[in-house]
């Protein structure tokens, strides 16, 4: 059986735009998953610490016959294989991962909270899920674009398409 699940993609470090590229690549070629479309980019201003770059931003939507915390496992590994290091809170990095939705499932072990907790806050979250699937819904039935149209402001900017990624080639 597969689940529609859906990731965020974050990097404000080492070229943003092209680790999130490279791992969208990734994604696609992960074990039992399909790979259904990515959102556009998007820059945004950091949350928390301001001394330090704009991120770069956008989500996956997968389908796939992973558990939520194998799907996790790739997920971080794939965060490793581009070197992340996890310095400090809320701080810069070369790729966060994160598992936003899996299916309707709510999940909260020590390892995993899904829906991600931060997603109801978060523009640059919201805004890359809506252009993935404008009518989705959290499990509690909240409407993502209340969520999107009530949350704080990044400043979020829509940046150009890329020449070639899966999804969108051919
Ligand atoms: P953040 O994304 O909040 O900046 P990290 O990427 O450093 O933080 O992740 C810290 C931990 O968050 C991970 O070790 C992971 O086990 C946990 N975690 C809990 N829920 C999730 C989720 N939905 N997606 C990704 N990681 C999660
Ligand atoms: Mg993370």
């Amino acid at each position: 059986m597969s689940v529609d699940a859906f990731v965020g993609l974050g990097s404000n470090l080492e070229d943003p735009t092209a680790q999130l590229a490279r791992a969208i690549s990734e994604l696609a070629a992960l074990p039992d998953t399909e790979f259904v479309a990515q959102s556009p980019f998007y820059a945004s201003r950091p949350v928390g610490p301001q001394d330090q770059p704009d991120f770069v931003n956008g989500a996956a939507w997968l389908r796939t016959r992973l558990a939520p915390e194998a799907l996790l496992d790739q997920l971080q590994a794939i965060e490793q294989a581009h070197g992340r290091q996890r310095l400090r809170h809320w701080g810069p990095r070369t790729l966060d991962l994160d598992l936003l939705l899996y299916g309707r499932e709510r999940i909260d072990s020590d390892r995993l909270t899904v829906p991600h907790p931060e997603l109801a806050n978060r523009d640059f979250v919201l805004q890359p899920l809506l252009d993935l699937a404008p009518e989705l819904t959290l499990p509690d039935g909240r409407a993502l674009a209340a969520l999107r149209a009530n949350c704080p402001d990044n400043r979020l900017r829509l940046l150009p398409p890329l020449p070639q990624t899966p999804g969108t080639s051919g």
